[in-house]
């Protein structure tokens, strides 16, 4: 059986997934309020990946005999001055997530529960690649700058993202 401890972390960690695609939402109905559709499905998709990485974890608990507990989302950010501001707070996040996840699986670590900590190794690869994804597209808006056509194409090109096979 899980420890308190990581009970409680691991718990608070599947919150923050459901947060995360809470976050994702609210910045797909900016986008397409903006008529910014590839943008929309792009975050839409996000949003379905983030309640993935939250069931992944939900059903982690339920197997080592605990429960997982709902808590209290906040309200996320609905006005957004630009698509570029959209993708910095996203990429804040990602970032947040990052740090979460790395002390998360340094408690599995210190308390010498590898089976949590293989558990979490997938969680730690995938969100080096959700930085660099996120990171790439800031750095392809700051080229693009105020060029609304660049915009249109970048969010074109990202609505080509099909949704990810289920493991
Ligand atoms: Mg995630």
């Amino acid at each position: 059986m899980l420890s308190d401890t990581l009970h409680t972390k691991l718990n608070e960690q599947l919150n923050f997934e459901l947060e995360s695609a809470y976050v994702y939402f609210s910045m797909a109905a900016y986008m397409d309020s903006v008529s910014l559709d590839g943008f929309a499905s792009w975050m839409k998709l996000q949003a379905q990946e983030e309640i993935g990485h939250a069931m992944r974890i939900y059903n982690y608990i339920n197997d080592r005999g605990k429960a997982a507990v709902m808590l209290a989302l906040p309200q996320p950010p609905t006005k957004f001055k630009s698509v570029l501001e959209v993708f910095k707070t996203a990429l804040g996040h990602e970032e947040k997530l990052a740090t979460k996840l790395n002390t998360l699986s340094q408690e599995a670590l210190s308390e010498k529960d590898n089976t949590t900590y293989t558990f979490l190794e997938w969680f730690l690869t995938e969100q080096v690649e959700e930085v660099s994804t996120v990171s790439t597209i800031c750095d392809k808006l700051e080229m693009i700058g105020d060029n609304g056509y660049g915009v249109l194409m970048l969010s074109n090109e990202l609505g080509q993202r099909k949704p990810e096979p289920t493991p």
